[in-house]
């Protein structure tokens, strides 16, 4: 069987899909263990009755060495340090040699003479579980076949030398214990999956961060836009369809730089701009709404996406930035304050509303880009919105005419500009 947490490395992926498909195999695993361990601690309430010593000391001593031994390995697995193959082992040592002891001790007192081959099976039952310990070092289900050998072996042993009264006995001991055995690997494995999967998360949580910001990376944006905006192009698809009218969802698309922060970095240095940054991405992660996409675009710009604005460009948005950030005191690491302004240029995904495969979102942001582009050429501290013309066609070549010339895309009526 193919162990579904060994993934081949295009797999590993960060894809959401496969990680849930892993954490959804874990807790089946996880439940089936505490069903199987449910079962096991049935099977010894029930069949190993007559096993227990009579004497109701005795009886409460036996079940409160259960109770420990079963409560120890529980703490170590869940909360201990078992990361570490040597403490696992050793774990599992203890464990095994105190549940045989346990059962060794009960055949003692329910049978006053204690036979070689009873001791010769509780070696080897010890021997059978260490070597399954050992065994689950490596994570592969061949582990479980392993671990079986030399139980079953010394069950044969028990019915080829053992006392013949004692058959049913040895069986429901060795059964039990490799039962309570697997349970407590199953969970093992599960936890280390569990570990390596959170990992995994943790890494592809990383992958898609900015160090300095904490904001979502270009990477992010990549990810996030491409699902978004099939949706987004769905959603118009459908509201064509005159059975089915709907709003169509709409994507405001925001591009905001900071006005000469070189000098910032040139008089206050570098730490300094970092600081700004720092900043400046909580005004903007405060300032956009929660479901809105707020990324590290590069160097001091940064992208908004603004989810579902109502078929309005994001201009009520990028003026709350622009103005926030032109009140806000920026704190600098040698505790003196500065004022810094930005500028901002932004459109929406689909441009045109009778032509939603007109532009691609990333030619959107080329076009947010201009916008931003014009801002910083008309005075900076403002924000300019470029939104579809009258006179637009879906051949009218619209982003080569206004990465030339923005006012030439507008005299031509191919786009209209938010100022
Ligand atoms: P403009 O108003 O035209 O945008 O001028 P500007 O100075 O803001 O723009 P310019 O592109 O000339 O400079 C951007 C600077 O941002 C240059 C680069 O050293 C700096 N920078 C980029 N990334 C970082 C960073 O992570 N930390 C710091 N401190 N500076 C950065
Ligand atoms: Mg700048
Ligand atoms: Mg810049």
């Amino acid at each position: 069987m193919r162990n579904p947490f060994h993934l081949a490395p295009e797999q590993a992926q960060f894809g959401p899909e496969l990680l849930r498909a892993e954490v959804d195999e874990l807790y089946k695993r996880t439940w089936a263990a505490l069903g199987g361990l449910f079962l096991v601690l049935l099977v010894m309430r029930s069949v190993l009755r007559d096993a227990i010593p009579q004497h109701p000391i005795l009886g409460w001593v036996f079940w409160g060495m259960i109770g420990v031994i079963v409560l120890r390995s529980s703490v170590l697995i869940l909360f201990g340090r078992l990361e570490d193959p040597q403490t696992r082992l050793r774990a599992f040592m203890i464990g095994s040699t105190l549940i045989a002891l346990g059962f060794g001790l009960m055949n003692i007192i329910s049978y006053p003479l204690l036979e070689v081959t009873d001791v010769a099976l509780m070696a080897i039952m010890s021997a059978g579980i260490c070597s399954g310990a050992l065994m689950s070092m490596g994570s592969s289900f061949k582990t479980y076949a392993f671990y079986a050998v030399p139980n079953l072996g010394s069950l044969l042993l028990a019915v080829a030398f053992g006392p013949q009264t004692r058959w049913t006995h040895h069986m429901i001991i060795l059964g039990t214990t490799y039962l309570a055995a697997l349970v407590v690997l199953s969970l093992q494995q599960a936890l280390a999956h569990r570990r390596e999967v959170l990992l995994r998360l943790e890494m592809a949580e990383m992958a898609l961060r900015d160090n300095l910001t904490q904001l979502r990376n270009r990477r992010a944006l990549i990810e996030f836009m491409s699902s978004e905006s099939e949706h987004v192009m769905r959603s118009w698809k459908v509201t064509q369809d005159p059975a089915h009218p709907k709003v169509p969802s709409n994507l405001g698309i925001l591009m905001v730089d900071v006005d000469h922060f070189k000098a910032v970095n040139d008089t206050y240095g570098h730490g300094a701009g970092d600081e700004v940054l720092k900043q400046l991405a909580a005004i903007l992660v405060e300032t956009a709404r929660k479901p809105d996409l707020v990324v590290r675009w590069g160097g001091e710009e940064f992208v908004i996406v603004a989810r579902d604005v109502d078929r309005r460009p994001p201009s009520r948005l990028a003026e709350r930035i622009r103005e926030r950030v032109e009140q806000h005191p920026f704190l600098l690491p040698s505790g003196q304050t500065i004022q810094l302004t930005c500028s901002s240029g932004y459109s929406t995904f689909p441009f045109a509303l009778d032509l939603p495969d007109l532009l691609s979102w990333e030619q959107i942001i080329t076009v947010a880009d201009a916008g931003m582009y014009f801002a910083k050429t008309h005075g900076r501290n403002r924000s300019v919105g470029i939104v579809s013309g009258s006179k637009l066609q879906i051949d009218s070549k619209v982003l080569d005419i206004l990465q030339q010339s923005l006012e030439q895309a507008e005299a031509l009526e191919l786009v209209d500009l938010v100022v």
